[in-house]
């Protein structure tokens, strides 16, 4: 109690509840993917209800809180002067870590044959994020380097059983005598980061070289986050051209490989993640894949990491949304809850439809990559994870900074977590390719993959029929397709449409009315350029109940 007031019309603390249970649009994507693929659903469904409920926990929020607080520190050298190049984290970090790696989302896909462990993954992922995303760097990266590792059986025999192993094992020491082991990846030099040709690091045959063979590596690495991974992916120059290397941070005889970190860097957000610029000088790795074909090997990592840049986004946004919802549900202004002004639900249910879908799209290309052997979904995956990392991304600030706005003064405020989640948000639309550098991937995917867009336009036509304003907008895309002349210049407008096609064809066949009919009203139906500009015809009141945080 105050001694001058008491304090009223503060919303309760939203926190320590499941984040699986309570997120209706979510329980039903993963339920809807995993029957697609005509198997039990119910293990992904027991798993998520138990992970949901750790995830959210009010230990894991604390964790966040804390991981973010106390910054991770670089230690060039010891006390005596010797140089040690080691990144100390706040217990809170070793905790998270050892959690999502207890929960398995660093390799479910790996290590999980049951049918739909990616599905499964994603929505994990997504859940993961919504309490700390700077964890999910580390954990992503360790994830999706496994399927570059097998381009060569070799290395990857040595690597896998530490990869595919469930304890956290944080000691810097020489991975084969850990328990288990994290991959980070070192592509991008201070030239250039899209375009990695451009890399300058030489890597030498020691003796002999090619895949498999052994290389000294000497240059630099602009930013390399999550320093303390127990060997990193990097692109390096041969005399034949740009190769994958793994680099590991101890040589096979036990001393410390020379990756000198020079610094860390000062970011906007993503601050419990050490992201760091490293140099290598004659530093120990083994060529993976063939030589000059570096590109092709990484890209399979890549593939990876943008696949959990949609769930990274989307589960941010569900957390920012279900912040803003809860706190409308509970706060008052001129007489009423502000969820009950029209103004406000019809924010709150554009927010939520942006959620719904984003959440569709994820759980949807997910299940693209259970069903890899299939080529229809190979190639399906192939361009919908571009465009889902486009779109998604694109539209988490924004949705974000809305979602804060509806929480007034508290929500710019730390403590709200709201001004974390905003400052997280850009960062999945920057790496792993960046919005310009994904559109122009969605081109080439089209022109050096012609089964990608066929793949695409077939699962959006599933939805279409009936619906004049999907015809017509897909008519549009379809029509922006066929002019070549200035395709490049028009990606954007090319690969919006179909992120937002993509969408509404998953809503409208698998969402409720009111959803449905929302989206297309407010995506397709000339609504303003902002959040709450939708027309009036749309059920506020049935989006919202659905994004409203309730066990
Ligand atoms: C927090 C953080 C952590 C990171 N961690 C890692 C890591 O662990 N390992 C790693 O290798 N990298 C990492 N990165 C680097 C990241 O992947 C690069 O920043 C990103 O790929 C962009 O490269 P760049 O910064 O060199 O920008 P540039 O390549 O110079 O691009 C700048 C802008 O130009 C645009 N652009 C580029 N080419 C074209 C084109 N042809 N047409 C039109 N527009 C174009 C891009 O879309 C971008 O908007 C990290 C970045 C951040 C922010």
């Amino acid at each position: 109690m105050s001694d001058t007031h008491t304090v009223i019309n503060q919303v309760p603390l939203l926190e320590g509840y499941n984040l699986f249970t309570s997120d209706q649009p979510l329980v039903e994507a993963v339920a809807r993917e995993q029957a697609e693929q005509g198997e039990n659903t119910e293990w992904a469904r027991d798993l998520l209800v138990d992970y949901g409920g750790v995830a959210g926990s009010q230990e894991s929020y604390e964790w966040g809180r804390l991981a973010n607080t106390h910054e991770p520190q670089f230690m060039s050298h010891d006390r005596f002067g010797n140089r040690i190049d080691e990144v100390t984290f706040h217990p809170a970090w070793h905790a998270l870590m050892r959690q999502s790696m207890r929960y398995s989302v660093h390799n479910r896909p790996w290590n999980d044959t049951r049918v739909g462990a990616n599905v499964a993954r994603s929505a994990q992922h997504y859940l993961l994020v919504q309490t700390e995303a700077g964890h999910a760097c580390p954990i992503t990266m360790t994830f999706a380097a496994l399927p570059a590792l097998r381009h060569q059986p070799d290395v990857a025999a040595e690597w896998e059983p530490r990869l595919l192993a469930n304890e956290y094992d944080p000691r810097f020491i020489p991975a084969d005598q850990k328990t288990s082991a994290t991959i980070g990846m070192a592509m991008t030099e201070k030239q250039g980061g899209s375009d990695v040709r451009a890399n300058t690091t030489r890597a030498e045959p020691i003796a002999g070289g090619g895949p498999g063979g052994e290389y000294r590596l000497t240059g630099h690495k602009w930013f390399c986050s999550a320093p303390m991974s127990d060997a990193f992916l990097t692109l390096a120059q041969t005399d034949a051209g740009l190769s994958c290397f793994l680099v590991p941070r101890f040589r096979p005889d036990g001393s410390r490989n020379d990756i000198r970190i020079q610094r860390l860097k000062s970011k906007l957000g993503n601050r419990s993640n050490a992201s760091s610029e490293i140099e290598y000088q004659d530093t120990w790795g083994r060529m993976l894949g063939e030589e000059a074909r570096g590109i092709n090997t990484i890209i399979e990592m890549v593939h990876h990491t943008r696949l959990d840049c949609i769930s990274g986004s989307a589960g941010i946004m569900r957390q920012a949304l279900a912040q803003a919802v809860h706190h409308a549900r509970h706060r008052s202004a001129f007489g009423k809850r502000l969820r009950d002004h029209d103004l406000m639900a019809s924010v709150l249910a554009d927010l939520s439809l942006e959620l719904e879908g984003a959440v569709a799209l994820m759980a949807r290309v997910a299940r693209a990559y259970d069903a890899a052997d299939d080529e229809h979904e190979r190639a399906f995956a192939r361009i919908a994870t571009a465009i889902g990392k486009f779109w998604v991304c694109k539209r988490a600030p924004h949705m974000i900074y809305e979602a804060m706005e509806c929480l007034g003064g508290n929500g710019y405020v730390e403590e709200s977590m709201l001004p974390r989640l905003y400052r997280e948000a850009p960062v999945n639309a920057i790496w792993e390719g960046s919005g310009n550098v994904i559109c122009l991937d969605v081109l080439r995917a089209i022109a050096r993959e012609p089964e990608s867009l066929p793949a695409l336009l077939a699962e959006i036509r599933l939805g279409t029929s009936g619906h004049a304003d999907l015809e017509r907008e897909l008519a549009e895309l379809q029509s922006q397709l066929a002019q070549r002349d200035g395709i490049e210049r028009r990606a954007r407008t090319i690969v919006e449409k179909m992120g937002v096609l993509l969408q509404a064809s998953l809503l409208v066949r698998h969402g409720p009315a009111a959803v449905a009919d929302g989206f297309r009203a407010a995506r397709l139906g000339g609504s303003g350029r902002i959040y709450g500009t939708m027309p009036a015809s749309i059920d506020c009141d049935a989006i919202i109940e659905r994004a409203t945080p309730t066990n």
